[in-house]
């Protein structure tokens, strides 16, 4: 169905851009009916690939469980997908606004239009994901969208590629293939919105290349997410959700939690638990089925040089877990680690870690871990462990993030209804929920005057009909004498 099978080229794509918006301005917008239609065969189509997209993400890794896969990526897509169609009429009906006594009998309302194409940028953490979540919200909101995913995930492109051109024509949805240099030229075409997930410098190049033609932006950036545990509230249930949120997909998660802010009387258990818990979810160590690798040789030394820095400027760095007796079976496999008394300095501390690596800071009350916070750029998520007590109040009334955990890591993501974004450097604007519809719909706000309301009684613009309407509002004229 889709003939632009090997879009690699800005030349190719900005054709294909030309076709989707004289499509999209050549035909009505389409109605509930026809947009659930398209939820629905995308749905199934992924269904349908479930098998060659698990394949492809783990050769794209080196290894990723399908579980995993199933878990973290294609069970988001479904249930975003029937969250959209079963909310879609509420989201697509026109709101009534107020209207005040001076223009009344006038009527207000707003009505979400589909703004036109959407272009889609995504990483390579979660390929499918984060490709068919926000193409699923662009459908939904009526738009015809483009697509760009990563090139360091190519089996799985190709197989998204293959898919939605299975599905659906080159004029409703297409896939552009391509490195940096094409991501370039792709987030200077003149979309109607530009939703980028991706990493915080490559967000602000994106940023200077969609403001020549002022294509408003959703960005979801990367950071520093901070877990924090109260005094006290080092156990099992916290350490199986920090593990988990820390050690799935290997870390290489924009929500997991980046470092750990754990009370100084509370350390040795922390890092005892830890190593308990890993040892439990991972009884092969990094040979486990389910513990996935580095993505690359890149991110992979990135990784270790993050640990011999920190371990040359004095920290511990403490393996978790059962270690491997040989050489590891897995390629490019990193055993989860503690980096306990890094400095505020190491690259540890500084830069985003993605991957399963957990610096642990110690603290003494809630005013430092809120300095410490508030010091540094605003995180994409922040998790919090202990009771819902003035503590944890002030923490969260004091500090600025994306979406926050209580008692829980990375799962928010998983709540259709709540907006996710993050704030400054970790992003702009949000989807998911009523807000991803409405980030790729235009809030069109529409007065229709009616017959008989008051302005059309006003027979002069200074009559006494005006004299009365601003006696109303702005009350009897004083004078100064
Ligand atoms: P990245 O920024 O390197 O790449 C993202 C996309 O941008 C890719 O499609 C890439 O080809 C393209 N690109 C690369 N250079 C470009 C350029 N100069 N101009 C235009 N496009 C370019 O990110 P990544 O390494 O793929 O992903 C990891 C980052 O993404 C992490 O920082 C992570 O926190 C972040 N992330 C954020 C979210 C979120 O929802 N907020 C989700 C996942 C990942």
């Amino acid at each position: 169905m889709n003939t632009f099978l090997n879009v690699t080229n800005a030349v190719d794509a900005s054709e294909i851009l030309e076709r989707q918006r004289n499509a999209f301005l050549n035909t009505e917008p389409p109605t509930l009916t026809q947009r659930k239609k398209q939820l629905a065969k995308l749905r199934a189509a992924v269904l349908e690939y479930r098998e060659e997209l698990q394949i492809a993400v783990s050769e794209d890794f080196g290894h990723r469980s399908y579980h995993e896969t199933d878990v973290m990526e294609l069970v988001g897509i479904v249930q975003s997908i029937d969250y959209l169609s079963r909310n879609l009429r509420r989201f697509m009906k026109p709101e009534r606004r107020h209207v005040s006594l001076f223009y009344q009998s006038g009527k207000a309302h707003v009505e979400y239009q589909p703004k036109g194409v959407i272009g889609v940028m995504a990483p390579w953490n979660y390929p499918i994901s984060l490709t068919l979540i926000p193409l699923a919200t662009a459908l939904a909101s009526g738009n015809r969208a483009m697509l760009k995913p990563s090139e360091l995930t190519p089996r799985t492109s190709a197989v998204i590629h293959r898919m939605l051109a299975s599905i659906f024509t080159i004029d409703e949805v297409a896939v552009v293939l391509g490195g940096p240099e094409v991501g370039a030229e792709f987030s200077a075409l003149s979309f109607d919105h530009l939703i980028f997930t991706g990493s915080t410098p490559v967000g602000r190049k994106v940023m200077k290349a969609a403001s020549d033609n002022l294509v408003p932006l959703t960005l979801e950036l990367g950071g520093k997410s901070p877990v924090i545990i109260a005094r006290g509230h080092v156990n099992q249930r916290t350490m199986t959700s920090i593990a988990y949120g820390k050690l799935s997909n290997s870390g290489q998660t924009c929500v997991a939690p980046d470092y750990a802010l754990v009370h100084e009387d509370d350390l040795a258990e922390f890092i005892q638990q830890y190593d308990a818990t890993v040892t439990r979810f991972y009884p092969k160590g990094p040979d486990s089925e389910d513990y996935t690798s580095i993505v690359n040789e890149r991110h992979y030394s990135r990784l270790q040089g993050l640990l011999d820095h920190a371990r040359e400027n004095g920290a511990q760095v403490l393996e978790m877990g059962v270690k491997p007796e040989s050489a590891k079976d897995r390629l490019r496999t990193l055993t989860p680690t503690l980096v306990i008394g890094a400095k505020d300095d190491d690259a540890v501390m500084r830069e985003e870690i993605f991957g399963p690596i957990l610096p642990v800071r110690t603290y003494r009350d809630i005013d430092e871990v809120i300095d410490y916070i508030n010091e540094r750029d605003r995180p994409l998520a922040l998790y919090y462990f202990g009771e819902k007590d003035a503590e944890c109040k002030k923490l969260l009334r004091r500090t600025t993030s994306g979406n926050v955990g209580i008692n829980n890591t990375i799962i928010h993501v998983a709540q259709d209804d709540l907006p996710f974004g993050g704030v400054g450097p970790s992003g702009m604007g949000a989807y998911h929920g009523i807000e991803g519809f409405r980030s790729m719909s235009h809030a069109k706000g529409i007065f229709d005057q009616g017959r008989w309301n008051f302005p059309s009684l006003l027979s002069a613009p200074f009559g006494k009909f005006m004299e009365l309407a601003l006696t109303i509002t702005l009350g009897k004229k004083k004078s100064k004498s």
